[in-house]
């Protein structure tokens, strides 16, 4: 037996032959084999007894898996706006050419290869990279220096230093929600209220998701609870990849007892008895971490049979690590990931409240959502809808980043302005803020009086702030790019439609665009929404056309010609179609006389 096959047979046995583990088993033989090689798919394939085509599938659609051979140190630039703005692109160029090396290739003797990758969550502490998906933050020219010399000796990252690995919470403002819970308080205080008593104060407090969409929680754990069949499923949805987005990563470091404990609540309500965090890839520093934390919850009686000694209250946690891939973030999509899938939006209905993991009904809620059903658990739903707006309850965390003094996690009521949010973070002559990251909004200083809640502005959290000198159409590029590398493909309007706003963005960036292709855009981003299969697509195309909208001279002052010349006469071009089908009315040329 190879050593290769050595650490397939291994992983099939730690993973218990389960192919539902797929993302899994693949994450953990490349830790150790760094790809995916043919012969490592083909072992894993007949290992599991599945096809070929679905290890080459799963491999292909994640972007930290990789069907090609990368080093054995895989680097790779967190590639935000805000990045950008805090100079990634000098040091991805600094880190290219004391390696030698372009951007993808693989440095001759294996040991290192250097690409971009899509926003990592450290934003308020960027520019930062992930080298083997272990984040790297406050990148320098110094500290690049330091990580080429550390790979060109070849030092293990557990040798390299601890500092490099820092990430901080910069918690700079709190309410309720970021305070420490002590633990089995919640879950007593839930107990206590029994079943149906937590799930009255669940509809009482009016919690909405905090993934941006807003969705009743008390109703969702309802649907589940009474949808048909004994096995019911928690998914906390911790895969927060939308670009400026942080606040999660927070939760999971500093206040895993309450999302812990949050999806345990909700266990309980629902009559669920596995709950599953699926945690973005580009966390990967927080795994061991959590599962330490899942570990002393079981040992102390706070997860497994009879939950703090409440009969019938039987719940357990496992992590599941992504692989890279926004899309994972979309309920159906991270269901599908879960089953060892690609993860592609199913088409609904039927919800996932109803057919859900494994087909049967499943709760996915946000990190943030699942946290609050801690307070609601010991304050009451009554007391919990006090704070915050009527039909937006309770407090909001916002990641705030670019151009201010103090970035980092903010926790607010919800009804706060945005005015008040960039006084408090030292934002000043700011230009624009994206609320909601790159499928966001876009808004300007004529609306800094408007409030984030459902009502007005919703927000899974991102609040990147633009100063006097941010070239507003740089950062609608950025986002451009970001889509199209994110589009799983499925459908043609998202597929095709982000290429080509990718295309024509970086057409006007080149100084070749026309006038006609500005309008394209604003005619590509409606298409997209209208015919996009999921929210993906629907929103691709909101900052184009937000900044389009708003700072229309970044655009126009880049642009070629005023009208579209075409390379060709395109009317010549179309006298023989005219001929073969006979037709010489004025439909059939593209120029009508006057
Ligand atoms: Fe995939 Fe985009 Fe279609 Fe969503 S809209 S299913 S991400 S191709």
């Amino acid at each position: 037996m190879s050593a290769n096959s050595d650490v397939v047979s291994r992983v099939i046995e730690r993973r218990k032959s389960d192919p539902t583990q797929l993302l899994q088993m693949l994450r953990e033989i490349q830790e150790e084999l760094d790809w995916i090689a043919p012969e490592t798919a083909r072992e894993l394939a007949a290992g599991l007894g599945v096809p070929i085509t679905r290890i080459q599938s799963v491999v292909q659609f994640h972007s930290f898996l990789y069907d090609k051979p990368r080093g054995r140190y895989r680097v790779l630039f967190s590639d935000n706006i805000t990045d950008r703005m805090l100079g990634n692109a000098a040091l991805v160029d600094h880190m290219l050419k004391r390696l030698k090396l372009r951007r993808g290739q693989v440095s001759a003797d294996g040991a290192v290869s250097v690409d971009l990758t899509s926003c990592t969550g450290m934003c308020d502490q960027g520019p930062a990279m992930l080298v083997n998906n272990f984040a790297i933050t406050r990148l320098t020219l110094r500290r690049i220096d330091e990580i080429c010399d550390l790979t060109r000796i070849g030092a293990p990252l557990r040798e390299w230093p601890a500092e490099f690995f820092r990430v901080e919470d910069q918690i700079r403002r709190r309410e309720t929600l970021l305070t420490s819970l002590e633990p089995g308080v919640a879950l007593d205080a839930a107990i206590a209220r029994g079943r149906q008593g937590m799930m009255d104060e669940m509809k009482r407090s009016h919690l909405r998701g905090r993934g941006g969409a807003g969705f009743p929680t008390g109703t969702k754990f309802e649907g589940a609870r009474n949808a048909p069949g004994a096995q019911r499923y928690i998914v906390c949805n911790a895969d927060e990849g939308e670009p400026g987005t942080f606040k999660d990563r927070v939760l999971l470091n500093s206040f895993s007892t309450r999302v812990l404990e949050g999806m345990t609540i909700a266990s309980y309500v629902v009559g669920a008895t596995k709950g599953f965090i699926y945690l973005r890839g580009e966390y990967r520093h927080l795994h061991e971490q959590l599962q330490r934390d899942i570990d002393v919850m079981r040992a102390s009686g706070r997860l497994g049979t009879s939950i703090r000694g409440a009969s019938g209250f039987d719940f357990d946690i496992e992590i599941h690590m992504g692989a890279g891939g926004y899309i994972c973030g979309e309920g159906t999509a991270m269901i599908e990931s879960l089953e060892g899938k690609p993860g592609r939006p199913r088409v609904r209905p039927p919800s996932m409240v109803e057919v859900g993991y494994l087909g049967k009904p499943t709760v996915v809620d946000n990190v943030e959502t699942l946290a609050h059903c801690t307070e609601i658990a010991i304050e009451g739903g009554a007391s919990f809808a006090k704070r915050g707006t009527k039909t937006s309850t309770g407090t909001k965390l916002i990641s705030i980043s670019g151009d201010c003094e103090r970035p980092g996690v903010y926790e607010y009521q919800f009804g706060v302005t945005i005015g008040r949010i960039l006084e408090d973070c030292g934002a000043r002559a700011t230009t624009a803020v994206q609320i909601g990251g790159a499928s966001g909004v876009l808004v300007t200083p004529d609306e800094f009086s408007r409030r984030i809640a459902f009502e007005d502005i919703p927000t899974a959290g991102a609040f990147m702030i633009f100063g006097p000198d941010q070239d507003l159409f740089d950062a609608a590029r950025n986002f451009a790019h970001f889509f199209a590398h994110e589009s799983c493909g499925f459908c043609t309007p998202c597929r095709v439609g982000t290429a080509i706003q990718r295309n024509i963005m970086d057409k006007i960036a080149e100084g070749r665009g026309s006038r006609y292709e500005v309008n394209d855009l604003m005619r590509l981003a409606d298409f997209m929404k209208k015919n996009s299969h999921c929210g993906l697509g629907e929103t691709a195309g909101n900052a184009v056309r937000d900044t389009l909208n708003k700072f229309r001279p970044a655009f126009e002052r880049r642009l070629h010609a005023r009208d579209f010349v075409p390379a060709i006469d395109l009317e010549t071009a179309l006298e023989p179609a005219r001929r073969i089908t006979g037709r010489d009315d004025a439909d059939a040329h593209l120029v009508t006389e006057a």
